[in-house]
Order: C-alpha cells, then structure tokens, then sequence
C-alpha cells in the first residue's frame, strides 16, 4: 500500500504550502504547547520520570527481541479465548480480510475507533468501494472523516481544525447551522454516532497493547466511544501492528503510565477497555465473535537490523510530534504520510523502502535530538535519521554523494584542508556581501540556495585560529629575544 498522500507535489512543496497557513500553524502551535506543559507536569508527579523510560524501554527492546515467541503466546490465549487470529503479511492482506469478514456478515455498517494501522491499510477506502459505510466515531477523527481528510497527528487528529472550521463542517451534515459553542458540537456528534452505533454490524478497533499471557487487547480511550464499538455490534475485528505485544499484566503497568502520559499529560485516560474473547455465555454484552488481525507491513524487516529494530518499540503515544521544531510549524498533512512528525519520517520511509519519495521524509528533521528525550521508550529516532539518509544517500548517489566524497578529500589531509579553509576565507567574504556577485550566483545554486535564502552567514575573521597562534608565538619569542 502508498503511504504517500500528495504524490503530485515534494515535501518542499508541501511545507511551503503549510507554512503560508497562519490558521493551521496558529492551531498546532497552540495545542501541541499545552499537551507539553501538561505532559511535564504528569511526568514531575510521576517521581523519577527517567526510570520510568528506562524501564519501558527495556520491557519494549525484550518484547521486539523475542516477538516471534510472544506472538505464538498472544495468538493461542485468544484461540483458547474463544476468538480468531489472522497474521495479514501486508495491508492488502489485512484489508482483504477485514472485507471478507465484514461481507460473510452481510454488514452494511462498520463502527470504528481511532486506529493508525487501519488509516495504513486505508480500510475505510477498502469497505467503502465495496459499499459497507465506515463511520469514524472518535469525535477527531469524526471531524477529519467529514473534512475529507486525513489525521495529522497522532493522538489529536483534528489538531489543524478550528471550532469555527468544525462547526462549518458540522453544520453541512446536519443541513441548518451548528453553533461553534463546544456543548453543541458534541451534541451533535454524540446524537450522529448513537445513530451509527446501534445500526452497525461490525465495530472495528486498533490495539494499544496486546498482553501475551492473557490474549487480551487493550484499549485506552477518553470519550467513551471504543465501549460502545467493542459491546454493541455482534462481530469485532481488532487490526494491530505486530509490534503492539507486552508481555505480562506487570508490564502493562508500566506503559498505562507511560503512555496517558506522554499522549495527552494524563495519568490514565479515562476509559481503559480490554478485550479477551468474545462475550461468554453469562455476559450481558460484548461481541459474539471476535477477529484479531496481525499486520505485518514492512514491520518484520526491521527485526534484526541493529540501526532499525527499535522503531518496533513506539507505542504511538506522539510525543515527539509536540516537540518537533518541523512538525510544530508545517503540521501533519505536509509530511504527506500516514505517519506525521518524528516517528513517521522513521518509520514510513522504513516500511515503503521502495518508494523514493517516502524517502525524503528523513530530511523533514532539524536532528536537534528534542524527539528522543521526549520519547517515553528511549527511541534514537535523530540517529535513525541519519542513518535513513545515508542509505538514501548510498543508494541514490546524486550530489550530495559528489559533495561529500570531495569534502572526505579534503578533509583528510591536513594541508588540503588548510589550503581550502584559507580559499573559503577569501571566497566568503564575497559572498557574505549583499548583493555582490558571488552572493546572488549562491542564491541560484542547488541546496546552497535554500540555505542563503533566509540566513546570513557571519564574516569570517581574516586569520585562522593556527595563523594566529603562529603569530602569537613569534610575537611572544621576539619578545624574549629582545628583553
Ligand atoms: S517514537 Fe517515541 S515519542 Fe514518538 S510516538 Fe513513538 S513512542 Fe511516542
């Protein structure tokens, strides 16, 4: 499947076009500040919030190092629950049987909750050709539904929309005016998805986690809509990464603090729904059947790569995104993938190795670091970067290949470099000059220009720091001489 959104324009393009944005930029600036302030004061609460990291972090790397074993475990206890599990080896696959599913019951209508694997594997497009409706009833994803969008954030889909953008689009649906007053946006959506809710067929839902020892799948939530999805329609389908696996209730512990957490600054959301089979014989609710599918996707080729493994360990908690110094200016959709911010330019060019234009998601990043010290599980995603561009690099050649074999050149030989250090001098105080020559023909050059165009550089001193230490020592031994 194309993770890529806008393949007629470049992520240059892209963000240029986000950028002239004021509203958007206004509405995730905003936002994405107060989900940092109320992360830093749930993680203050918390006591040691680096031992927390560390302890997810371990209990991720175990789980990804032995997942082959933990998914056997998963899969059986859900078996033995009553439920069934399909292993999907791409989003075609877990589309295909999602849709098979949702035909042999004849269902019209298909409920979900939030979910980033079923925005992967574009299941609403999937059901839709096939004329089965897909309602999202997350009231973020509601809106972006409506809009015709696509998320652009993880935790907080709608994060670019305004109440009055909101109230816009609701007031179409509902054919008379909705006011912007936040009680009758949520009226209304609450009244439309009731609706939804007892019409369905099939309720649909991602996985936060998956507990091994149990078969459990467990989903965290704040609006109350992944109950009704998971207890009204007959027929469940969860869809789930393969790396969704913990594998115990203790550790699960661990990530129900970490997650909230780093999410939305909460200490727990509040709903936490789990799902361990379908409904048994003496309860009132819930599902009669239950279908698991495990998508693979481009996941089990990170497995045993030392540089890549540990994107496995996300838990989609999108605290990178708020701290992103891209992100909190161009937003989710200029990334153009499913996955925004940090972790998508990781994790979409690593799923889509194929694709050339997922790729340059790797340079949608400044490599300041702030995403690995917001990033609850310790993932590197800055050296991952770095290591996307230059497989990218090795593979597309092009010139920024030219340009850093010459730079390799030079600087490995002391005089070479002396010598190209004392050119440059001369060169850049030309250029640093506005509107000299050399400073309008650097503006035209490829990558130089897009640096020029809003920097300046310093002037340079006329002596290098060995020129003047060279004189310094003279000064100081004619000095000696002459006393
Ligand atoms: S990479 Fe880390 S910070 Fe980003 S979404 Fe995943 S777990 Fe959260």
């Amino acid at each position: 499947m194309h993770m890529l959104l806008n393949t007629d324009q470049s992520l240059t393009q892209r963000s240029e076009h986000a950028l002239k944005d004021s509203f958007l930029r206004q509405a995730v600036q905003f936002t994405t500040e107060r989900l940092r302030e109320k992360k830093e004061e749930s993680t203050n609460a918390l006591g040691d919030w680096e031992l927390w990291r560390e302890r997810g972090r371990q209990i991720r790397a175990h789980t990804i190092q032995y997942l082959d074993y933990y998914l056997d475990q998963f899969a059986t206890n859900v078996e033995q629950a009553g439920g069934q599990v399909y292993f999907a080896k791409d989003g075609v696959e877990a589309a295909k049987i999602a849709l098979e599913i949702a035909k042999e019951k004849r269902a019209k209508k298909v409920v979900k909750s939030k979910s980033m694997v079923t925005e992967e594997v574009e299941i609403n497009t999937v059901f839709e050709k096939e004329g089965i409706a897909c309602v999202e009833t997350d009231l973020g994803e509601y809106i972006v539904q409506l809009a015709k969008q696509t998320p652009s954030h993880i935790i907080i889909p709608a994060i670019h929309q305004t109440r009055e953008q909101i109230a816009q689009l609701f007031s179409a649906e509902q054919g008379k005016a909705v006011s912007t007053d936040t009680k009758a946006l949520t009226a209304f959506a609450r009244q439309k998805l009731r609706e939804a809710f007892a019409q369905a067929e099939i309720g649909m839902t991602g996985c936060n986690f998956a507990i091994a020892e149990s078969g459990s799948v467990v989903l965290f939530s704040n609006e109350g809509n992944i109950r009704m999805v998971t207890t009204l329609p007959k027929t469940q389908i969860v869809m789930m990464g393969m790396e969704r696996m913990v594998p115990t209730w203790e550790d699960l512990e661990v990530m129900a603090n970490l997650l909230p957490r780093s999410a939305t600054g909460q200490k727990l959301t509040a709903y936490m729904s789990i799902l361990t089979g379908p409904k048994r014989s003496d309860e009132k609710d819930g599902p009669e059947e239950l279908h698991i599918i495990i998508v693979d996707n481009g996941r089990s080729k990170q497995l045993g790569d030392p540089k890549f493994q540990a994107i496995l360990h996300c838990i989609r908690c999108g605290a990178c995104l708020n701290v992103c110094p891209v992100y909190r200016q161009i937003g989710g959709h200029a990334y153009g993938s499913v996955y925004p911010g940090p972790i998508g330019a990781v994790l979409s060019p690593l799923l889509n190795p194929e694709d050339e234009q997922v790729q340059e998601l790797a340079d949608a990043s400044s490599l300041c670091g702030a995403c690995y010290d917001a990033c609850p599980v310790q993932i590197p995603l800055h050296d991952m970067l770095v290591y996307l561009r230059e497989r990218r690099v090795k593979t597309q050649g092009g010139i920024e290949k030219v340009a850093f074999r010459g730079y390799s050149a030079i600087f490995r030989h002391q005089a070479t470099f002396q010598w190209m250090m004392k050119t440059l001098r001369h060169v850049q105080k030309w250029s640093v000059k506005d509107g000299s020559r050399w400073s309008s023909f650097l503006s035209r050059l490829p990558i130089v220009q897009g640096w020029v165009r809003s920097r300046r550089l310093p002037y340079s001193t006329q002596r290098s720091f060995r020129e003047q230490w060279k004189m310094l020592q003279k000064e100081l031994e004619e000095g000696v001489d002459n006393q």
